[in-house]
């Protein structure tokens, strides 16, 4: 699984943890979150904006 961070507020989607805030459970993969999802942080960028960071064991 891999993670995903906002180049704005540094906010990381991870995969494994998924968003639960968000409505999204553990283990949510990103291509299920919705594209016009906007970051929780900073409410700037949307999923498009963010950056593959790294990949969780
Ligand atoms: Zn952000």
């Amino acid at each position: 699984m891999a993670c995903y961070r906002c180049p704005v507020c540094d906010y990381v989607y991870d995969e494994t943890k998924g968003a639960p805030r968000e409505g999204f459970p553990p283990g949510t993969p990103w291509a299920q979150i919705p594209d016009d999802w906007c970051c929780p942080d900073c409410g700037v960028r949307e999923k498009i904006d963010f950056e593959m960071t790294g990949v969780s064991a």
